[in-house]
């Protein structure tokens, strides 16, 4: 069944679209954790980010990238937390891969995405360097 998101792309849903073209689209989250919290999207439907073809994965940033200053302009403000909830276990509802960008005002009081995970891992570095390593080579496979 389609997304959510692929339906307000094939315009069977409203949505208040702020942005679209060929193969991205942004429009204002429904339920707003700042004024002007938008959401980006592929409008072909992938579940996460590393199922993005490479050519749609740069679309995605560069649509990110030019809305980040309009979305912050637009509702005066002087910061953004700019995000993925990136699979079910890290918080994704809707499994259409979606950037926020949510504005930030001076004492809003919120958090930095520091405060996302549960309880910080306490590592030693041995952890770290295998970790570390593993990361790299995995890049490399
Ligand atoms: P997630 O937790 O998957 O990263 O976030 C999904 C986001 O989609 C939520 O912030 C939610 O408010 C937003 N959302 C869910 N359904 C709709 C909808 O039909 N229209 C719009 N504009 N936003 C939606």
């Amino acid at each position: 069944m389609a997304s959510i998101f692929s339906r307000i792309v094939e315009g069977e849903i409203p949505a208040r679209t702020v942005y679209e073209d060929e193969t991205t689209m942004a429009f204002l989250d429904a339920n707003p954790l700042a004024p002007g919290h938008t959401l980006v999207i592929p409008k072909e439907e992938y579940e996460r980010l590393n199922d993005l073809p490479e050519g749609l994965a740069s679309d995605l940033y560069d649509t990110l990238h030019r809305l980040i200053p309009a979305v912050e302009d637009a509702v005066d403000a002087p910061a953004s937390n700019v995000a993925f909830n990136n699979g079910e276990a890290a918080g994704q509802e809707v499994p259409h891969v979606h950037g926020h960008i949510i504005p930030r005002f001076e004492d809003d009081g919120g958090n930095p995405i520091h405060a996302i995970a549960g309880s910080p891992p306490d590592l030693a570095d041995d952890e770290l360097d295998d970790i570390a390593e593993r990361i790299s080579a995995n890049n490399q496979a």
